[in-house]
């Protein structure tokens, strides 16, 4: 079959079938081969694999993903894709596409359902509305996940990646660190895209550690601290974890830790690794 990932075969798809792009889903779709191919490689999709597919489009990684894996799951919010995808995914009897809006979806039943409990390997084009509560809904869903590997907003993917004491360090990266060993593999600009996003765009690869590298006694106190943390980025930790309501302790017992841990009692939250931020959250247990 012709790949739709070149202008002219995903125009004439689109022009057929009378489609309207809808800005309000995040619809971009991508008309590059070269990069349609860096995704796939980047994912390492065998022939043994499971892959979950978040918003189809009309399938042009769908494709590709249903030629090099054993089994491809799609959910696609917009009803009007659907005659299209039956259309372009017709030759592959190994996927199956459902009509769903993803951040509604039970994440976990489908892929143990589609995946007869295989581990998953997510790979998208994501609609970038919507990338964080995709990502950490799939990271912390608990569905038998191996990879995630995405096309996201640019900025999103460094701050994904970003380590402390960097500007984009924050508590999407701790969030994400905590579950995941994230890697840029690939920056990808407008013109790959129909229509062009106004961002700049990056591949990322997320590989789902089997056990956290850190360990909190209270994992939910640990991210209500990073979020205080980064909610004021320019407070003193101290400040920021003094005055979070929800947390129950003072500036000066956090000061007073910190200084215990070795760390400056001004020290501020983007200064702080993730075993930092385990550590001083189960040496400030109420
Ligand atoms: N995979 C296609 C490609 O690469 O050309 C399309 C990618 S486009 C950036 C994002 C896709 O996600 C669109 O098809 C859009 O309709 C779909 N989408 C948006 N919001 C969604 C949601 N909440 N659940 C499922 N799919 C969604």
């Amino acid at each position: 079959m012709a790949s739709l990932g070149i202008p002219r075969n995903t125009i004439e798809v689109l022009q057929r079938h009378n489609f309207t792009i809808q800005k309000k889903y995040g619809q971009n779709f991508l008309i590059d081969t070269n990069v349609l191919e860096r995704v796939i490689s980047a994912a390492q999709v065998a022939k043994e694999d499971f892959v979950l597919e978040i918003g189809p489009g009309i399938g042009t990684l769908t494709q590709l993903l249903a030629e090099r894996a054993g089994k491809v799951a799609a959910v696609e919010i917009d009803r009007n894709l659907i005659p299209i995808l039956e259309e372009t995914l017709s030759p592959y009897s190994n996927v199956t596409v459902i009509n769903e809006d993803i951040l509604k979806l039970d994440i976990k039943r489908f892929v143990l359902e589609e995946g007869e409990g295989r581990p998953v390997k997510v790979v998208a084009n994501l609609p970038y509305y919507i990338t964080t509560p995709i990502v950490m809904g799939l990271l912390e869903g608990g569905a038998p996940l191996e990879s995630i590997t995405v096309m996201v907003q640019k900025e999103v993917a460094e701050r994904m990646q970003a380590g402390p004491g960097t500007k984009d360090y924050g508590a999407l990266s701790l969030a994400v660190q905590y579950y995941a060993q994230p890697q840029v593999v690939a920056n990808v600009p407008p013109n790959c895209f129909l229509p062009r996003p106004n961002v700049g765009s990056a591949v990322i690869c997320l590989r789902k550690y089997g056990t956290p590298p850190v360990r909190a006694v209270d994992e939910g106190r640990m991210f209500a601290m990073i979020r205080a943390a980064f909610n004021q980025r320019r407070k003193t930790l101290a400040n920021s974890l003094g005055n979070a309501p929800g947390l129950k302790v003072s500036r000066e017992q956090v000061a007073q830790t910190l200084e215990e841990m070795g760390l400056p009692a001004m020290v501020r939250g983007e200064a702080l690794t993730l075993a930092q931020f385990a550590a001083l959250s189960d040496a400030l247990q109420p």
